[in-house]
């Protein structure tokens, strides 16, 4: 594992969601005066704007778009359902196209009106179907397993073991992981899962933030990196061991930190990047 460089941000990468009271140009502007590399964006921030004007904005602030979130939410127990999802990941692609992001991470989805098995056979079926078109467009896919407490609504892949099987068996270069401590950190076989998809040079993302104790909000509620109990420098271990060398992204829903000044959490979020990732 490398130690970081003080005052290097260049291989931190910060989503939009996490500063999510500015607006994209104001992340951007700040993100890029703080020197930091890299930007993942969320859908939302592109609302009402030229998708192609602002990935120019953000490529001349000098920032790296590391990707588009998010796609994914496949599973419906009715056929319109699954279709309209599908329309709406060639829509994401489409965007992500524009934007020139390299890459989509998907949230896969789950529905509680069917079984979890039947919610994996959407995804599956889901991904196939959108996959040619990513490819058209030269856009990856990331499947990023959700902790077990999101299996209901938000992800019927909750293991990177899932993830990884789903991966191999669609068999693309396309199509990889996105590999979020919080979401993973509990999971006795992480390590040897790390190493199976950095095998296959398939880890494409890898988030960071961190678990609290208590936590008040299963969604809204996540630390910032030295706030929990993740032990996020052994993961980004396994994770560079295993031949992954992109960005360390922070991805933090929290009502606590989008009250505060954001230009005073950004330094919290330098902070613990530097110290506790
Ligand atoms: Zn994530």
């Amino acid at each position: 594992m490398n130690a970081k460089q003080l005052n290097d941000f260049s291989q931190l990468c910060i989503h939009t969601i996490t500063t999510r009271p500015w607006t994209i140009e104001e992340a951007a502007k700040h993100f890029s005066n703080a020197g930091i590399g890299g930007i993942t964006v969320w859908r939302d921030t592109l609302a009402h704007r030229s998708i192609k004007n602002t990935g120019q904005m953000i490529r001349d602030l000098g920032l790296r778009i590391v990707s588009l979130c998010r796609g994914g939410f496949f599973p419906h127990h009715e056929y319109g359902g699954r279709r309209s999802a599908i329309d709406d990941n060639k829509k994401a692609i489409d965007e992500a196209a524009e934007l020139g992001a390299p890459l989509i991470v998907l949230v896969c989805g789950a529905s509680v009106h069917q079984s979890l098995e039947d919610s994996r056979k959407h995804i599956f079926d889901g991904i196939s179907d959108i996959l040619p078109y990513a490819v058209d467009a030269g856009v990856k896919l990331a499947i990023e397993p959700l902790h077990p407490m999101y299996a209901d609504t938000r992800s019927a892949i909750n293991t990177l073991s899932q993830a990884n099987d789903m991966a191999e068996k669609l068999d693309s270069l396309y199509v990889g992981v996105a590999i979020d401590v919080y979401q993973l950190w509990w999971d006795p076989d992480l390590q040897a899962q790390v190493k199976r998809c950095g095998k296959k040079g398939k880890i494409f993302a890898f988030h960071i933030c961190d678990w609290k104790t208590p936590t008040a909000d299963l969604l809204l509620d996540r630390g910032l990196m030295g706030d929990g109990c993740i032990k996020i420098k052994q993961i980004r271990g396994w994770v560079e061991d295993a031949g992954f060398n992109g960005y360390n992204e922070v991805e933090i829903f929290s009502t606590k930190y989008w009250s505060e000044d954001q230009s005073l959490f950004l330094e919290k979020i330098k902070h613990g990047y530097l110290n506790h990732s």
